[in-house]
């Protein structure tokens, strides 16, 4: 029997082959995509075989990213992206992990914090729960994907961590940005 065609993931679109591996509890990623990112989170390099049997989501089937403004700062950020883009499904605790990501990536690129103080804006951002709503996701294939940041599948230059970041954001912007400035503002901000 030939294998499974690989699959999109229902967060980024990306496509891997079916696996039944571990995923996470409210983190909305296939096991092929957060196989993909739970080592590099960890600072370990892909598996070059999942990095073979993978592909970014292919143009014009899949929507194209969204041009973006470049955020530098955002680098060190992958994981907050990865989180906001996997948003899950409408549980209390996807619902404030998309929130509580979007708003560390809105801090340090919007709102000059620091990237070695992004734990602040978590921390701030965590003091009273459930006061964040379900925010409607960007469509499938708004904005880059992990699988971006390495070549092959589809990839012809990898994109850089802080790009990745940076279409994330842009894309939860599309529909959200004055809301994720109203939060920053009263849930970051105030006191
Ligand atoms: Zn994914």
């Amino acid at each position: 029997m030939p294998p499974a065609p690989p699959a999109p993931c229902p967060g980024c679109g990306a496509l891997f082959p079916p696996s039944d591996g571990p995923t996470h509890r409210y983190i909305g990623a296939s096991a092929g995509c957060w196989a993909l990112f739970a080592p590099r989170s960890v600072g370990e390099a892909p598996d070059p075989a999942l990095l073979a049997a993978s592909r970014v989501p292919e143009a014009p089937s899949a929507a194209r990213p969204a041009p973006f403004p470049p955020a530098p700062a955002l680098a060190t950020l992958v994981a907050d992206a990865y989180a906001a883009q996997h948003h899950g499904d409408d549980s209390p605790p996807a619902v404030q992990s998309v929130a509580v990501h979007l708003l560390v990536l809105h801090g340090v690129a919007r709102r000059g914090v620091a990237p070695a103080r992004a734990q602040w804006v978590r921390t701030r951002a965590l003091r009273t729960r459930g006061v964040f709503a379900k925010l409607a996701p960007p469509p499938v294939g708004a904005a880059l994907t992990l699988r971006h940041l390495y070549p092959g599948g589809g990839v012809t230059t990898p994109a850089a961590p802080a790009d990745y970041a940076a279409s994330v954001l842009a894309a939860w912007e599309g529909a959200h940005a004055a809301t994720l400035r109203a939060w920053y503002d009263r849930h970051v901000v105030a006191d």
